[in-house]
């Protein structure tokens, strides 16, 4: 096993394919995802790298499963739970369970962030038009969120 993956160029690893963010879908945009450390055998953990261009944006979920995040590239928002955050490089997010949450880019610039999740997690759940209409009851997060 490498223990040691060497970065490439800026934000890019040694044989560390750059993926589409999931598998179809049309409730995200301009987003890639590349699979960091996909466990261990007592470390039942995934590091990803997830990096939206500029106007991106990741789909609009929840589920049980925790996500700490560190932004390592540029500047974003994000909704998490009834709050858009202001986001600036090296900040750190976590996102509770059960909590609505959307990554998007601040400017012009790539978005770039970390995320870690428990190998074994559930599948995100997407808003139903109720939950939507419930969301755009806030004028800020009606503005923000992206379908
Ligand atoms: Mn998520």
């Amino acid at each position: 096993m490498n223990g040691h993956i060497r970065r490439t160029e800026d934000f890019r690893w040694k044989d560390i394919p750059v993926s589409a963010y999931k598998p179809g879908g049309t409730h995200f945009a301009g987003i890639t995802r590349q699979l960091l450390f996909d466990g261990g055998e007592g470390l039942r953990c995934q590091l990803r790298y997830f990096e939206v261009a500029p106007g991106g944006y990741s789909s609009l979920e929840r589920h049980r499963h925790e996500h700490a995040i560190m932004v390592i590239r540029g500047q974003g928002r994000a909704l998490v739970g009834e709050r858009i955050l202001e986001l600036a490089t090296h900040d750190l997010v976590r996102v509770p369970p059960l909590t609505w949450h959307q990554f998007r880019p601040g400017g012009e610039q790539p978005f770039g962030f970390l995320c870690m999740v428990d190998c074994g997690r559930d599948r995100p759940e997407r808003p139903d038009a109720k939950v939507v209409a419930e969301l755009r009851r806030d004028p800020g997060i009606a503005e923000f969120i992206r379908l």
